[in-house]
């Protein structure tokens, strides 16, 4: 089976979705969007395989976000794993008001690689924008650095391709990553994913084999709109990050994969081609990427 869009990069089996994930998800490959189901921490992540054995058309990646390695409050409920039974009532208010602090643990990770769904590891990445209550800059920033040389080294060990979230810290995210490569690592290389930086950060990526993935932000930031009618289709991919950044016109709503579509619509504008084009190569970049099957 094809697919007309792949959502690289949602979270459909996050808790906001605990009524109705099912429906979404058959929802969205009847309307042509196949999916990436990306994992944030251990649970997240076997719960994405889970979702991706069930369906044709749904894949999953298996990691460890930053905001994960450290105990934090900010957590939302709708990063809460998509469990069935449902956590206890006293487990998810402390679920809500704390998140476990994390290490990444390759043997956990290991077990879940070896599943044919799995088609990359990720998220993780560098994240300077999220500050942990009483934990200063430079332990927060040797332990993001720490667990994204874990997995890149994992990645390189599995070999399959890098999820990278990177958030403010672009300059020593590609110093990370060029790190691996001189290594003889990262034969598959990677994603940027959810990409806000200027058209210099997407080329010094580019130049070292990774894509970009543009989000629904798209469709409403004009710096954004700028930076991505400068960057080739041939190194984009396109995503949702469900349930957040939902884009124009239903913002403010809960984002799902087939509103993919709006974020290929907009590309579509910013090049001057049409949808059919953007859809075609988006998507063949995630395939060949992801060696989508
Ligand atoms: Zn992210
Ligand atoms: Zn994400």
């Amino acid at each position: 089976m094809t697919y007309h869009f792949i959502d690289t990069h949602c979270h459909v089996h996050f808790q906001a979705y605990k009524e109705d994930m099912d429906a979404i998800v058959a929802r969205s490959l009847e309307s042509g969007v196949g999916m990436i189901t990306v994992g944030t921490q251990s649970s997240t992540s076997k719960n994405g395989l889970a979702l991706a054995e069930k369906y044709d058309g749904v894949w999953c990646t298996i990691g460890l976000h930053p905001n994960h390695l450290h105990a934090q409050s900010f957590v939302d409920e709708d990063e809460a794993p998509n469990v069935n039974p449902p956590p206890a009532m006293g487990e998810l208010e402390g679920a809500l008001i704390k998140t476990r602090a994390e290490r990444f643990d390759p043997d956990y990770y290991r077990e879940l690689a070896k599943h044919p769904k799995v088609v990359a590891i990720g998220e993780f990445g560098l994240d300077y924008y999220r500050l942990p209550p009483n934990v200063d800059l430079d332990h927060m920033k040797a332990d993001q650095a720490e667990a994204v040389r874990a997995q890149l080294a994992f990645a390189t060990e599995v070999n399959k391709p890098v999820v990278i979230h990177c958030r403010d810290a672009h300059a020593d995210q590609i110093v990370l990553l060029n790190e691996e490569i001189a290594n003889g690592g990262l034969a598959r290389r990677g994603v940027i994913h959810c990409f806000t930086g200027t058209v210099e950060e997407a080329a010094a990526y580019n130049e070292i084999g990774f894509l970009v993935s543009i989000t629904g932000i798209v469709t409403f930031a004009k710096n954004l709109q700028e930076v991505v009618r400068q960057i080739p289709l041939s190194q984009m991919m396109i995503e949702t990050d469900s349930p957040y950044l939902t884009p124009a016109p239903n913002r403010g709503k809960r984002n799902e994969p087939a509103n993919v579509a709006d974020v290929a619509a907009k590309i579509a504008e910013l090049h001057g081609i049409t949808v059919d084009e953007v859809a075609r190569v988006t998507t063949a970049n995630a395939v060949k990427l992801f060696d989508l099957r």
